[in-house]
């Protein structure tokens, strides 16, 4: 039994294990086995969800083999009891029982529950522990709380992992979590995180924080928590066997903001550009939260989407000029000194994809809308010179923006009549499941439509801009350009667009092929990924040339330190 121990003890230690276990379900064993066989070799590191099969004891020899066959994996026995959150239907006596079989056949870790340790006899988990790994964890599927008081029983009982899963409700709670971690990971062999979708923070950031590994999902679909990420997406996306110390924390904060495209933009250029850092999707209920969380991580720097982009103006310790006149941020840095710093990255958005096209001097431009993207567009083309038009649903609030910005507004009745150089539409009409189009065939009367939708990409104006040999500038160019801003204003880098831009119009692609669109690629979408030598800064984004024209020349980005300088003086 000794040696036994000693051998299991050699194949489990903490430095020897990937930081992502990769959970693997199925109700048969066959299926299990063929999802672990195509798993095994990019993930070593599996968690068997025993309590997923119809029969967990009959599949226990087929798995020996797979086990026998894979001396290389190292491998969790799970069989959760349905009163913590698992499909085991039996006592926690026969999950004992199933655990201490699942060691025979060679799984060098088994998960057991503490609420299962509670109820066993005295000794009869130690006898585990002689046999195989022990994990003793606890898991609340409703909120972040008393986790020392969780703790303090968890400790009662032998064993050689201890972990604590908890659900976030607030971004804070991730915080909590990772503080808890830090006094304890010293001691013990900790694994925690936070489930839900506002846990990912403690998903990637938890293994700096002390927690030995995570979990992950093989695939979107195949999740065994909420708010799990698949190993992919961790590794590829945010890049968790990198993070250390000294890794930079970024993100997108919005609600919702779950289907946001900024974390696999903004970390694909962090990684082209050799940059420690990741960058997360941030869903906060309240700015206050927020607040509270970025200042604790601490945050390196925000993108700021709906509903936060005026409100958080006023929480920041100042803005440049753009913002303050815009009215709206949409970026936000953390100066030397520790202090939030806000710019707006969405005028540039705007602006760069349309002077690459057409002199703006004098160009008659028409915005639909009067929100945020609107009053962006509106000062950013007024700023470069443009003859802006401004036409809106509610009549007030585009009259408002087009004194404020120094425009005109023109009555929808009247849009027929005019003709522009360029229509942009800055409503959401179009969007998601939205099929319907903001202006009438009879009304798109202009050289150029930017459609800043662009999720789909092939709106029904921009399907109608088409049809009437209009060039269609996709909502996608804005998207990627207020992203490279943003990752100048951080980095003081020139930000890799093209890869930046491949990127997004391939997550695209994909969900529109899920949702089974027939056109998918946006209009102008990069057709294959850079490579480095080809890596151009923001102004030299690749686009169509109408009229001929050249590209733009890369403009030097303005280095962080310095921009959050400059806003620091104003
Ligand atoms: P917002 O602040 O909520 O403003 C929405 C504007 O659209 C308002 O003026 C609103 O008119 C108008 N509107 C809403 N529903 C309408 C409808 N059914 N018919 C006519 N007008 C309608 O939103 P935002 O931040 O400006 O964003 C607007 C859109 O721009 C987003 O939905 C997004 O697709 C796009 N966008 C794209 C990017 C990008 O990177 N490509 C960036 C930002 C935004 P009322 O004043 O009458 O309410």
């Amino acid at each position: 039994m000794q040696v036994a121990s000693t051998v299991y003890a050699s194949r489990i230690q903490r430095f020897r294990l990937p930081r992502v276990c990769v959970a693997v379900v199925g109700e048969d064993p066959s299926k299990i086995i063929d999802r672990a066989e195509s798993l095994v070799r990019d993930n070593p590191f599996l968690e068997f969800r025993l309590d997923y099969l119809a029969n967990p004891s009959a599949a226990l020899p087929k798995l020996k083999h797979f086990l026998d066959l894979h001396p290389e994996a190292t491998v969790i026995a799970t069989c959760r009891r349905v009163a913590n959150g698992g499909k085991f239907k039996g006592s926690a006596a026969a999950q004992l029982e199933l655990l201490t079989d699942a060691a025979a056949a060679g799984f060098q870790l088994v998960d057991i529950e503490l609420q299962s340790a509670e109820s066993l006899k005295a000794g009869q988990l130690a006898g585990l522990k002689d046999k195989v790994g022990v994990i003793l964890s606890f898991h609340d599927f409703k909120a972040t709380k008393k986790l020392e008081d969780t703790f303090a029983d968890l400790k009662q009982y032998p064993a050689d992992f201890y972990k604590v899963v908890s659900t976030a409700t607030t971004l804070h709670d991730n915080v909590q979590m990772m503080k808890f971690l830090q006094a304890h990971s010293a001691e013990f062999e900790m694994v925690a995180l936070c489930m839900g979708e506002q846990g990912i923070i403690s998903r990637v950031l938890g293994v700096r924080a002390g927690s030995i590994f995570t979990f992950a999902a093989a695939t979107r679909g195949e999740e065994t928590a909420p708010g799990q990420v698949t190993a992919g997406e961790l590794r590829d996306t945010y890049r968790i066997d990198m993070v250390d110390a000294a890794t930079q924390v970024y993100g997108v904060v919005g609600d919702p903001v779950s289907h946001s495209l900024s974390p696999i933009m903004m970390n694909t250029a962090f990684r082209r550009e050799t940059v420690n850092a990741v960058y997360l999707a941030l869903h906060a209920k309240t700015l206050k939260d927020l607040m509270s969380c970025v200042h604790e991580i601490p945050i390196r720097g925000l993108s700021v989407t709906l509903p936060y982009k005026q409100e958080i103006v006023e929480a920041l310790s100042n803005s440049d000029a753009l913002t303050r006149q815009v009215g709206a941020c949409n970026t936000v840095v953390r100066g030397q000194d520790g202090k939030l710093y806000g710019f707006n990255t969405d005028v540039a958005g705007v602006v760069v994809p349309l002077e690459t096209r057409l002199a703006l001097v004098g160009a008659k431009v028409l915005i639909l809308g009067a929100g945020g993207a609107a009053r962006a567009a509106a000062f950013g083309l007024k700023n470069k010179g443009a003859e802006v038009f401004i036409t809106n649903r509610t009549a007030e609030k585009g009259q408002a923006l087009a004194r404020q910005s120094k425009a005109k507004y023109l009555k929808r009745a009247d849009v027929a009549k005019a003709s522009f150089d360029v229509i942009i539409n800055a409503t959401p009409v179009g969007m998601g499941a939205n099929k319907q189009s903001p202006l009438e065939e009879k009304e798109l009367n202009t050289k150029f439509l930017f459609d800043l939708v662009y999720i789909p990409a092939e709106t029904k104006l921009v399907k109608m801009a088409k049809a009437k040999n209009i060039t269609v500038i996709p909502g996608l160019e804005m998207f990627v350009q207020q992203g490279a801003r943003q990752f100048e204003i951080w980095t003081g880098k020139p930000a890799p667009v093209a890869d930046m831009a491949f990127v997004v119009s391939k997550a695209l692609e994909r969900m529109a092929a899920e949702n089974g669109e027939a056109d998918a690629t946006p209009s102008n979408a990069p057709a294959k990924r850079s490579s480095k030598e080809e890596s151009v800064p923001a102004k030299a984004v690749k686009v169509a040339k109408p009229n001929g024209k050249k590209k733009a020349k890369p403009a030097p980005p303005k280095p962080a330190k310095k921009a959050a300088k400059k806003a620091k003086k104003r």
